[in-house]
């Protein structure tokens, strides 16, 4: 962290917050989380529109793997297609990325966990600029980009033995088999889902457990939809900002007129679903928008987190396959 910071980085760091929570904070003084668009001022009668860019050069210290693989995920969709939201970008150049690898198998996999099958951890492959794994008496430190191996000049790091590569093998093969929710139909529910082969009875099941509190959205490090508000800030002054939405709350579909084509909880909560496992979508962003870090299932007070959904989908569909058998 002292090596970023005295690159002219700020450095954003995990805190321990109250009961389970984690919250991350910036190592010297305040952070903000929304992104402003634009800002209209005035100035002696006249309005004055300036664009509000905010380009920091930030670190991310300690970030997970899964979390590596969500902020991936918003680069494909803010960034990998047809336009480019240069909000985003302008954010996202200057984002210098330190992942710690999950490599205690008692404290740093929760029961919730399922990188394995998201194939996104306990150690990230890629989209990372310096990877850092807990080896015991040391840390290796593995860079993922140029600006990441930029820093292996400095004193502090030294290069690494096959007996460490060994060694890391040997810790990743050991967290790996502590992973209690290993949600091994995730690939199958992805096919039911693309193929909309989920009967309506398991979606409204899923739906009246829904107490539409927008708790799974705002944990989810691949979640990208947003809304546009303008907000006062100043007797002259307003502020155009973006704010992360969720297709939980019923205000999510609502249009100008009032109607709402999704009223129907159930029926906000199969978008949900379908957006994070359609192959529609993977194919497009190339990436899936779920990471596999169950923070969905530690949140959620319905127990409709992505593992319990891929255990009811896997239910229902095999109850269904029974019957069928039986009929033939
Ligand atoms: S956390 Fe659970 S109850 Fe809350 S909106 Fe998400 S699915 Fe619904
Ligand atoms: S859907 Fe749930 S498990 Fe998947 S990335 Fe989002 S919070 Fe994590």
């Amino acid at each position: 962290m002292d090596l970023l910071r005295a690159r002219g980085y700020e450095v954003i760091a995990p805190f321990r917050g109250r009961g389970r929570d984690t919250f991350f904070e910036t190592v010297t003084d305040q952070n903000r989380d929304q992104v402003q668009l634009l800002k209209v001022k005035r100035d002696h009668g006249v309005l004055r529109i300036e664009p509000a860019c905010d380009e920091p050069k930030r670190a991310i210290f300690g970030i997970r793997s899964c979390d590596v693989a969500g902020i991936y995920h918003l680069d494909r969709f803010y960034l990998g297609r047809d336009f480019k939201d240069v909000y985003y970008e302008n954010h996202r150049k200057n984002l210098f990325l330190v992942n710690f690898v999950c490599s205690d198998p008692e404290n740093d996999i929760g029961d919730e966990c399922f990188c394995v099958c998201a194939d996104t951890g306990p150690a990230a492959h890629d989209h990372f600029d310096l990877q850092l794994m807990d080896l015991g008496a040391e840390f290796m430190a593995v860079a993922g980009t140029s600006a990441g191996e930029a820093l292996f000049t400095d004193p502090i790091f030294k290069k690494a033995t096959e007996a460490h590569v060994a060694r890391r093998r040997a810790i990743l093969d050991l967290v790996r088999k502590a992973f209690k929710n290993t949600t091994s139909w995730f690939s199958a529910t992805v096919r039911y889902v693309s193929q909309g082969e989920i009967l309506d009875k398991t979606w409204e099941e899923i739906g009246n457990r829904c107490l539409e509190c927008g708790g799974c959205t705002y944990v989810c490090p691949a979640c990208t939809c947003f809304t546009v508000s303008d907000r006062q800030v100043g007797p002259d002054e307003i502020e155009r900002v973006r704010m992360w939405d969720a297709c939980a709350l019923g205000g999510f579909t609502r249009m100008a007129g009032g109607f709402n084509p999704r009223r129907a909880v159930h029926d906000r909560r199969n978008r949900r679903f379908f957006r994070k496992l359609a192959h529609y979508f993977i194919q497009r962003e190339l990436s899936m928008a779920c990471v596999g870090c169950g923070r969905c299932a530690a949140v959620c007070h319905g127990d409709i987190g992505m593992p319990s959904v891929v255990e009811m989908i896997r239910r229902a569909t095999t109850e269904v396959e029974k019957r069928e058998s039986v009929g033939h």
